[in-house]
């Protein structure tokens, strides 16, 4: 692939609410992602923002510079209440672009010295770089790292996934946090039909997850959404063609029918049967008591009391500094 084209930006907002999601704020230092997967959801965030077509999605990002700055006033106002936020939702945040600009480590320390919950997700062992702020987190906050594989076949890996990392490679960054203490696991997304969706193809994923001491496995199906269907389809038109016909009658919208939703999540059950991961124990230990959900808790009514306990000095300096400043105006008056 020829050299990306960086464009520096400015942006007014760093936290991002979301809405239909099952988490409610993102964080995106960049627009667009060097990684060029054949089906990637952020497509359409980013042609319908007019940063470019689809193609330019990978080939010109957008590269926030004063995004650490904008996240650290955000994060300290006193209306912030310490939610949880997800770093890496629409571009992968440790895409080659950080080597140089270092956005996601800088979002990392904003979150550090906040003691704010978060989650990521990468295709990158650049993350391996920013170990030292991860596991200082992990052991303040609620964290969770998925590294995102979505198969250990070479040949396939390299025609869906061309800008990124061998995932054997990924896994070894996994391993390397999970002995640091950072809560880190694969989700194995999206997985697509006809291509991954077999029982060896999620069990090699599986396997090889658990292999490198993931905490977790998750995994989701394909959706496809309209810029990314017209992009993905075109893949298929030229990498498997024998597909396409299946794909055109399993697709007239963004989601695959219902029965083939239902069979592949069967299959992921019956993979995940065969494999304990940490997170399983943690599940089965607080059944009625989730440590996870009371540590967030736990962390937003600290930081709800401390912002309160702010505001109200706040209120008690302004108070005597409008006491003062009368006080001066009464002497003059009356001198
Ligand atoms: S790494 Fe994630 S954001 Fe980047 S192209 Fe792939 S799916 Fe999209």
């Amino acid at each position: 692939m020829a050299q990306p084209e960086y464009v520096i930006v400015r942006c007014k907002t760093a936290l991002n609410r979301v809405h239909g999601m099952p988490f409610r704020w993102s964080l995106n230092p960049y627009s667009g992602c060097r990684h060029s997967c054949v089906y990637c959801f952020a497509r359409q965030f980013y042609v319908k923002a007019d940063h470019g077509d689809r193609t330019d999605f990978a080939a010109r990002i957008l590269v926030k510079e004063n995004f650490p700055n904008v996240l650290r006033q955000e994060l300290s106002k006193p209306s912030w209440l310490g939610e949880s936020v997800v770093l890496g939702t629409a571009t992968d945040p440790y895409q080659p672009a950080e080597g140089r600009f270092r956005l996601a480590r800088q979002t990392l320390e904003a979150l550090l010295r906040h003691q704010n919950p978060f989650s990521m997700l990468t295709k990158s062992p650049l993350v391996f770089r920013d170990l030292d702020v991860l596991s200082e987190l992990a052991r303040v906050a609620t964290v969770r790292v998925y590294f995102s594989i979505s198969s250990v076949d070479l040949d396939l890996w390299r025609t869906v996934e061309p800008g990124t990392a061998n995932p054997f490679k990924r896994l070894e960054v996994l391993r390397a946090l999970r002995q640091a203490g950072v809560p880190a696991g694969v989700l194995m997304a999206p997985v697509m039909p006809g291509l991954t969706d077999s029982l060896a193809s999620i069990d090699g994923v599986a396997k090889s997850a658990s292999d490198h001491g993931a905490m977790f496995f998750e995994a989701a199906p394909l959706r496809l959404m309209p810029t990314v269907k017209e992009h993905y389809m075109e893949f298929v038109r030229d990498e498997f063609p024998d597909l396409l016909a299946r794909y055109e009658r399993a697709y007239p919208g963004v989601h695959a029918p219902r029965e083939y939703i239902t069979a592949l999540q069967k299959r992921i059950q019956a993979v995940r049967a065969g494999y304990t991961f940490a997170d399983d124990h943690q599940r089965e230990r607080s059944r009625q008591f989730n440590p996870a959900e009371h540590v967030h808790q736990r962390q937003l009514a600290r930081a709800c009391v401390s912002r309160l306990r702010r505001h109200f000095a706040l209120k008690q300096q302004r108070r005597r500094q409008r006491a003062d400043y009368r006080g001066s105006q009464s002497k003059r008056r009356g001198g």
